[in-house]
């Protein structure tokens, strides 16, 4: 018989969902009647940009015909759609990014999840805490957690996010090479300003290590100090790979685009002491894993950049921003100290004093039928919050926030 990989078996993060539907199952059972409102949805739900819908239809007709059927593209993307990111995300913002940099995909939790392939097993990653669990399970997956005891792997270094310090990590103590920062944050909602991110870029340039960027809520930055990408900081191509979503913004969810860049200037080291470029290895793992993302998908991706696109997406988020300040409102009027939901759609909220994180989710879930996520299934740190989020219809992001404030009153 063959033999498992048995680092499966180390993986603990698809606990906290499977145990949020199953109370919201069990909930169902004993209250058929009970109209549950989620406000524990991670992707977009406002409908496709009308103008990438439009792209992705003439990309199908274009497709269809004799003569202009583009059969299969490049893995590291279309040119079109490469050039139309280096201008509007980046030189646009002073950033010096080129097209040969950008590496397109379906959906960046696959590169989030699989750039850490091109670095030594050896290397400790350091994710914070709390956390997108990908970070995490990929590394496990890679053979860089070690033994789950207590809630953390033994191996990882983890940089706790208190709120004493607004949920920003100090930096590690371990001399990782892989550091994960998400900016702004899921779950907490913070975002890091120029000067926290200057400071981990001059870590980072003084130890070797390499910044996993993770700007997939980029587009909901509002304040003016926060940057949208890593590279606004100086030598930051030096140190840092970045990623990025279209999945909250021109609403292509379920149709999966993103990409991420991996500068020229960045290298890694061989054993025998050698230098080697970041951007060829990664080009080498995408000729090896990936096929690239469709056609249509990318020409609907392209479609974000033109004005009429760009005023789309700002609806869209406008509608997200909105859900966010009715939940922000409805914590404060209920006393709960609340986080994020300005620069980010999630809200970081302390659950009363005396409940622990899965106390206040079971008060929630029976007292307004709203399901959040408890925090400590995101991270030790997490203990003691909870995470909402934007994402929900305004109508049923209102009643739920209603039904919180109800509840609350009681308590
Ligand atoms: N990074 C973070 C922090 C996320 O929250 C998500 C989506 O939930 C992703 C990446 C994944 O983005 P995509 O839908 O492009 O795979």
């Amino acid at each position: 018989m063959a033999h498992c990989n048995e680092k499966y078996l180390n993986l603990q993060s698809a606990c906290l969902f499977d145990e949020i539907n199953e109370k919201q199952n069990a909930y169902k059972e004993s209250h058929p009647d009970a109209d549950i409102i989620s406000l524990d949805i991670e992707d977009g739900t406002q409908p496709l940009a009308p103008s990438a819908a439009e792209a992705m239809k003439k990309a199908v007709d274009e497709m269809s015909r004799g003569g202009t059927f583009p059969g299969c593209g490049p893995e590291q993307g279309y040119l079109f759609l490469r050039e139309a990111i280096a201008k509007n995300d980046f030189q646009s913002r002073g950033c010096d990014i080129s097209p040969d940099e950008i590496f397109v995909s379906d959906g960046e939790k696959y590169d989030i999840g699989n750039m850490q392939e091109i670095f030594a097993e050896s290397d400790i990653a350091a994710i914070t805490d709390p956390v997108y669990s990908p970070y995490v399970d990929s590394n496990v997956l890679a053979g860089r957690g070690g033994k789950f005891i207590n809630g953390a792997y033994s191996k990882l270094e983890y940089l706790p996010c208190y709120e004493e310090c607004d949920f920003k990590a100090n930096l590690p103590q371990h001399d990782p090479m892989i550091i994960y920062l998400c900016s702004p944050n899921n779950p907490t909602g913070t975002a890091l300003n120029k000067s926290n991110l200057t400071m981990w870029v001059k870590y980072a340039k003084q130890t070797g290590a390499v910044i996993f960027f993770d700007a997939a809520y980029e587009a909901f930055i509002t304040e003016p100090n926060i940057p949208h990408s890593i590279y606004e900081i100086e030598g930051a191509k030096d140190v840092a790979i970045e990623f990025r979503s279209y999945s909250e913004t021109a609403g292509l969810t379920g149709l999966r685009c993103g990409y991420c860049v991996v500068p020229k200037e960045l290298m890694l080291e061989t054993k025998k002491d050698d230098k080697v470029s970041a951007n060829e290895l990664w080009k080498c793992h995408q000729r090896a894993k990936f096929k690239g993302c469709s056609y249509i998908v990318q020409r609907g991706a392209e479609a974000s950049y033109t004005e009429e696109g760009k005023k789309q997406i700002q609806a869209a988020l406008a509608a997200y921003r909105e859900n966010a300040k009715i939940i922000m409102d409805a914590c404060e009027e209920s006393g709960l100290n609340a986080y994020g939901g300005i620069n980010s759609p999630y809200i970081w909220a302390a659950v009363p004093e005396g409940m622990t994180s899965w106390e206040f989710f079971d008060f929630l879930l029976d007292k307004a039928q709203v399901i959040c996520s408890p925090g400590s299934g995101l991270g030790l740190c997490g203990e003691g919050f909870i995470r909402l989020t934007s994402f929900n219809t305004p109508e049923l992001t209102k009643a739920a926030a209603e039904r919180m404030k109800k509840a609350l009153k009681e308590l």
